[in-house]
């Protein structure tokens, strides 16, 4: 069974029902490296904004005027919704990771928070103490894996799993179980990206053995992201046919081109989507005999096509899942809708279901 979700995303289902008519929302802040989106989600699941409400993150500024800058997304979003500070009963943060399942930077920091002040803050910990408010908190692949989990599956959320893997700088992604989050013990659960792929058959008989960032020959992420793309796929395509239009351009360029000429039919393009495809469906089939999810869901730029380019590339994943009988049956393969909206739906869906088993005071 294969379909494209629909783009109508406006409504959730929380794991435990709230009080049907509560008077209160919960706030979701997607933290970027550029900017923080935020939304609102009552406690009856539908969603106050369908657009993106974004004020600028400030990360790269320390950890004190990053955190009023989550605080600025709240109010921002909370004036566009026409609601007071008053009705907000918790708040659902993600950040990109890694961190700890409770919202602790790496000690050794990250991509987005390089400066020494970010290595081991505790970023949830301290915009709960700014707010006076409950703060969830989910990476940010795990927060889009929720939101995808929940706005695929509304009611029956809670009764289903899936796998979500998001392909772009990095493959990020996230594993639900029964509508939460899978985090693991030292919150470095559903890294997908990391999880080593057979090569064989994926891979031209020539091609070398794709390197990923963290160490890795052969994972997913080595293949299935753009860092993939620059680092692994186009060197080698492009070696093999040195008058192709993206060999002329610098590498970072040529491989965000390569989507654009991949949908227009171009070949050499098409292979490197179709490795990138292959990758994932090994990746599935990993998961299949793991956690037997109930649906797989695609996201990232490659969902972002014209759509005849995205059916050929879920199409391709879905060739290259290996799945059997009885699993294929059940089992689904979809595109994230909203991506650019899933971070921080995602973190409202995890604040809402922490906020609708507090007790009611409003
Ligand atoms: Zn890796």
């Amino acid at each position: 069974m294969l379909r494209l979700v629909s783009c109508q995303a406006d409504s959730v289902t929380a794991p435990d029902p709230p009080q049907a008519n509560a008077a209160w929302v919960v706030v979701g802040i997607d933290n970027g490296g550029t900017s923080n989106n935020a939304t609102v989600l009552t406690a009856t699941n539908e969603f106050l904004v369908d657009h993106l409400v974004e004020v600028p993150s400030r990360v790269t500024e320390g950890t004190a005027l990053a955190v009023e800058a989550m605080e600025s997304a709240l109010d921002t979003v909370l004036t566009v919704s026409g609601l007071p500070r008053s009705a907000v009963r918790a708040v659902g943060l993600d950040t990109p990771g890694p961190a700890s399942a409770d919202g602790v930077i790496s000690s050794r920091g990250s991509t987005n928070f390089s400066g020494q002040q970010w290595w081991g803050f505790d970023i949830r910990g301290a915009l709960e103490a700014r707010l006076g408010l409950p703060v969830v908190y989910n990476n940010d692949g795990n927060a889009a894996a929720l939101y995808a989990h929940h706005e695929h599956f509304g009611a029956d959320a809670v009764r289903r799993s899936s796998v979500a893997a998001i392909v772009g700088t990095g493959l990020g992604g996230g594993v639900v179980e029964r509508g939460q989050v899978v985090r693991g013990a030292a919150g470095m659960a559903g890294e997908l990206g990391h999880v080593m792929i057979p090569m064989q058959g994926l891979l031209e008989p020539d091609q070398p053995l794709p390197q990923c960032n963290c160490g890795n020959v052969g994972d997913a992420e080595s293949v299935a992201s753009l860092t993939g793309i620059v680092k692994n796929l186009l060197p080698y395509w492009l070696a093999r046919h040195p008058d192709h239009p993206l060999a002329a351009m610098p590498i970072g360029l040529a491989a965000k081109s390569a989507r654009g000429l991949a949908a227009d039919g171009d070949a050499l393009a098409l292979k490197v989507f179709e490795q990138q495809a292959i990758a994932l469906g090994r990746l599935f089939t990993i998961a299949a005999q793991f956690t037997d999810p109930h649906a797989y869901f695609v996201g990232g730029g490659v969902v972002e096509t014209e759509p005849a380019f995205r059916s050929w590339f879920v199409d391709t994943v879905l060739a290259n899942t290996t799945l059997r009988a009885e699993q294929r049956a059940l089992t689904t393969i979809e595109l994230i809708p909203h991506l650019d909206m899933a971070g921080a739906r995602g973190a409202a869906v995890a604040a809402l279901a922490v906020a609708a088993r507090q007790p009611t005071d409003a």
